[in-house]
């Protein structure tokens, strides 16, 4: 194809633990797609919340990627190194009046039926400190994912004006990743369906910042019980760094593909499964229960 633009996908956890069954289909789904596109696949530490850190949870996730041979290009971006552009950044949004200061309290939200209802936005007299909200002027409530189709969320969700710097001082999420992925390229972000939702957010910044959206693809969420999605914080096992073989072939299951003969060398299975790698085949499906 001429002039087509070049997949830049990428893996982005927060070091909050080890990596263990249902971050590693959110890591080999997008190295897969990455790679069955030809494309480069970044690798992205978000590490802007220090009280939910592990010490050592970072090394310890460069390590694992590598065993399974989910190498990455370029070098690592950790996020607490962009600090000081994600400021930049705020304070041009409070400049050109896309983002104000909140001071009201989660007991004052609440009384206004859980979703915050932009007086501090309104004020004649605006704050000068606080947490920093964005002047949600797009609400995007509705998005196509690659696999699942239009995604609509609710719309009270999707007006809101939501928080991008904390009280706290610490930034929110929703900047950081918007700001990185735009930094980095991204022309494709693959993840877990847990973060559906929140995509509607993003699409709303990515308006904000006069910038293109990537495309959407999100993968079905591991999870040990109904509503309940491994993670760290539910103490889900770390996977096993010694024997990745097994779990490749579980992780290619679960994402609809063929397995792929188990190799001494990872690299081998790797590319046997980026070959045979058939998005069609991903399930729709948001959740998928693990059967013990
Ligand atoms: N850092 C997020 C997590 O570990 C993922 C962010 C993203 O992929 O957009 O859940």
């Amino acid at each position: 194809m001429v002039n087509s633009t070049p997949y830049i996908g990428r893996f982005a956890p927060s070091p909050s633990g080890p990596l263990h069954f249902g971050s590693l289909i959110a890591a080999l789904g997008s190295f897969l797609r990455a790679r069955s596109m030809k494309g480069q696949w970044l690798l992205r530490i978000e590490d802007i919340d220090p009280p939910r850190e592990i010490v050592g949870a970072s090394s310890q996730i460069l390590s694992t990627l590598e065993a399974y041979g989910l190498h990455w290009d370029n070098s690592v971006l950790y996020q607490s190194q962009r600090l000081e552009i994600y400021q930049r950044q705020i304070n041009q949004l409070l400049t050109s009046d896309n983002a104000y200061y909140c001071q009201c309290t989660r007991k004052e939200i609440k009384a206004m039926g859980g979703s915050y209802d932009g007086r501090c936005g309104r004020l004649a007299q605006p704050h000068k400190v606080g947490a920093i909200r964005i002047r949600n002027r797009y609400g995007v409530a509705k998005f196509r994912d690659q696999i699942k189709g239009i995604i609509e969320v609710d719309s009270q969700f999707a007006a809101e004006d939501f928080i991008i710097k904390r009280s706290d001082g610490l930034y929110a999420y929703q900047l950081a990743v918007v700001l990185d992925d735009i930094h980095q390229q991204i022309t494709e972000v693959v993840r877990g369906s847990d973060l559906l939702e929140p995509t509607c957010r993003q699409e709303s910044l990515f308006k904000v910042l006069k910038q293109p959206s990537p495309d959407w693809l999100h993968l079905p969420l591991a999870c040990a019980e109904k509503g309940r999605k491994l993670s760290k914080q539910n103490h889900a096992a770390a996977i096993d760094v010694l024997k990745p073989q097994a779990s490749i072939n579980a992780a290619l299951r679960f994402l609809g593909q063929a397995e792929v003969s188990t190799e001494a060398q990872v690299s081998k299975m790797l590319e046997q499964a980026i070959n045979q790698f058939d998005l069609s085949k991903v399930p729709r499906r948001s959740e998928i229960l693990l059967v013990p």
